[in-house]
């Protein structure tokens, strides 16, 4: 019987960093999370993720992998760095390929998580069979993945697909990028939160200002809009028109035959949904007379990136 073949997809987010054994057909065998935020050094970073590569291989007794794809803030495929990642807290740039080939001596291949998310829908998700693909991940920041004719988009400098940074609103929020204004302060986890907590001054007697603030998340918003507050659900609204101009700009960007979404604050259904599809219906250009489908993406959140990331080793 032929070998079965493995390799390891690495999802690094601005919180967790998730290290997944991935057989060929794409099934996610083992996962292993370690805490992003805790490490402000990269080596110590790079060895952690390199003990639990061993660590997940030993547990599941295998000797031996094609090799190592990681989805990364900021990764840059052509040079497999990463750069000054708005949500890592070590800066400049971390060579993270060389860094790891050192460590492993097998080989590893970096992207963009979002690039990565992009990928594994398209060879595993909702996303089979298509060609021309625009992915967004909603999460502690927006990234996005572009797929032109069943490629993926790197750019001339490894850095296609930083939608999230595209400015929305001229001086708007200050973004970590250094930049004013970008999709990220307005429609990733912070942004809704933000939103939720401008529009206390309009409705001070909203129910949802006696919530503390640190408890307010895309969920407790959610909640309290199922329950009738009006902030919460004017968050949503307002959130949802703002990504729908996101998406109409995409499409007039890269014509695709349907945009995917990943991230937590997708539960919030059609909460968010709603007011997305008529902005986003409002704003697209109408000779793309097609109905461009937004769709949700239909690999469990963590598993889009580990999975795409995996497959960029194949
Ligand atoms: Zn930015």
């Amino acid at each position: 019987m032929k070998e079965q073949q493995f390799s390891i997809g690495i999802d690094i987010g601005g919180t967790n960093t998730t290290i997944g054994l991935v057989r060929l057909d794409g099934k996610l065998v083992a996962k292993q999370n370690l805490n992003t935020s805790q490490y402000f050094d990269a080596h110590k970073f790079v060895d952690d993720i390199v003990f639990s590569v061993h660590k997940i291989m030993m547990e599941n007794k295998i000797k031996h992998i094609l090799g190592v794809g990681i989805g990364a803030p900021c990764g840059n495929m052509l040079e497999g760095t990463i750069e000054d990642a708005a949500n890592l807290k070590f800066r400049g740039k971390t060579p993270l390929k060389q860094l790891m080939e050192t460590e492993l001596g097998i080989p590893v291949v970096v992207s963009n998580d979002a690039n990565a998310a992009a990928y594994g829908e398209m060879i595993y998700g909702g996303a089979k069979g298509m060609k021309n693909v625009v992915m967004f991940t909603l999460g502690t920041g927006v990234g996005s993945g572009i797929i032109i004719d069943g490629k993926l988009l790197h750019g001339s400098n490894g850095f296609a697909g930083e939608l999230g940074h595209a400015i929305l609103i001229p001086y708007g929020r200050k973004c970590n990028c250094g930049n004013y204004g970008c999709l990220e302060m307005y429609a990733s986890i912070r942004g809704i939160i933000t939103t939720c907590i401008e529009l206390f001054e309009l409705w001070p007697d909203d129910e949802i200002t006696q919530i503390p603030r640190e408890i307010l998340s895309p969920k407790t918003i959610a909640e309290a809009a199922l329950r009738g507050s009006t902030i919460a659900i004017e968050t949503y609204r307002k959130t949802g028109e703002w990504l729908g101009i996101a998406l109409a700009n995409a499409v007039t960007f890269s014509d695709p035959e349907a945009i995917f979404l990943t991230g937590g604050i997708l539960n919030a259904g059609e909460l968010l949904m709603k007011p997305t599809k008529e902005s986003f219906e409002k704003n697209k250009l109408s000779f793309y007379k097609n109905n461009i489908p937004i769709l949700r993406s239909q690999l469990n959140e963590n598993d889009a990136a580990i999975l795409g990331a995996a497959a960029l080793v194949w």
